[in-house]
């Protein structure tokens, strides 16, 4: 019996739960962080939209790892507050990495505010070492709770109603939440698009 190697997908992230999530969606490739293959750096995202900077990590990684690479830039767009935080998501408190801190201002900023509409974006790029760019973009929507519902999940998911699944990403499994999520939405789109 024949025994095929999975083939391996580098992530440009630092982030485990995102690279929980996109080796659960993918689970015929050995997803592994650009970390796993030595490229610690961080780079700084200077982009002004998700794509943008998906592509700036994407192609900071492939550069340095001479390997092909995906990146994948998300966050929150809440519609009463004209699309923040947006590319802003993961530093929206002041910290870099505060989902706590992060939903607790969101919630406070939302007090009183009835039209809670949101989605949560998410784009991912994959760029090869020969220059070939690939570049998509995921939604999934829903609207704010007044209040956290669950400790699943990660970031803004607590607080995330999701119109599909009408129920909190926060209580959603993993298999519910990478079945509708932007994510999953995202790498699907890239993967029609690539393979
Ligand atoms: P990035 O690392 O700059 O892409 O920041 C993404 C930030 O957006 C995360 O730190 C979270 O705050 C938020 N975010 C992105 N995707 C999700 C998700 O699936 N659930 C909850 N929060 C998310």
């Amino acid at each position: 019996m024949e025994i095929k190697a999975k083939k391996r997908l580098v992530v440009a992230t630092g982030n485990a739960h995102k690279l929980r999530e996109i080796a659960e969606i993918f689970p015929d490739y050995e997803v592994v962080s650009q970390k796993q293959m030595g490229f610690c750096e961080d780079v700084e995202e200077t982009g002004t939209t998700f794509a943008e900077n998906a592509l700036i990590k994407a192609r900071a990684a492939c550069k340095a790892l001479g390997l092909p690479v995906l990146a994948d830039d998300s966050g929150i767009c809440v519609d009463a507050l004209g699309g923040k935080p947006g590319i802003y998501s993961a530093r929206y408190c002041g910290i870099h990495g505060d989902d706590k801190g992060n939903r607790r201002l969101l919630l406070k900023n939302l007090e009183g505010v009835k039209e809670r509409k949101a989605h949560f974006n998410c784009a991912v790029a994959l760029v090869y070492p020969d220059g070939r760019e690939s570049v998509v973009e995921g939604k999934t929507h829903g609207s704010i709770l007044l209040a956290e519902e669950g400790d699943g999940g990660f970031g803004y998911d607590p607080i995330f109603f999701s119109e599909d699944l009408q129920k909190s990403f926060g209580v959603a499994t993993a298999e519910e939440k990478n079945a509708v999520s932007h994510r999953f939405r995202a790498l699907q789109a890239l993967r029609a698009k690539t393979e």
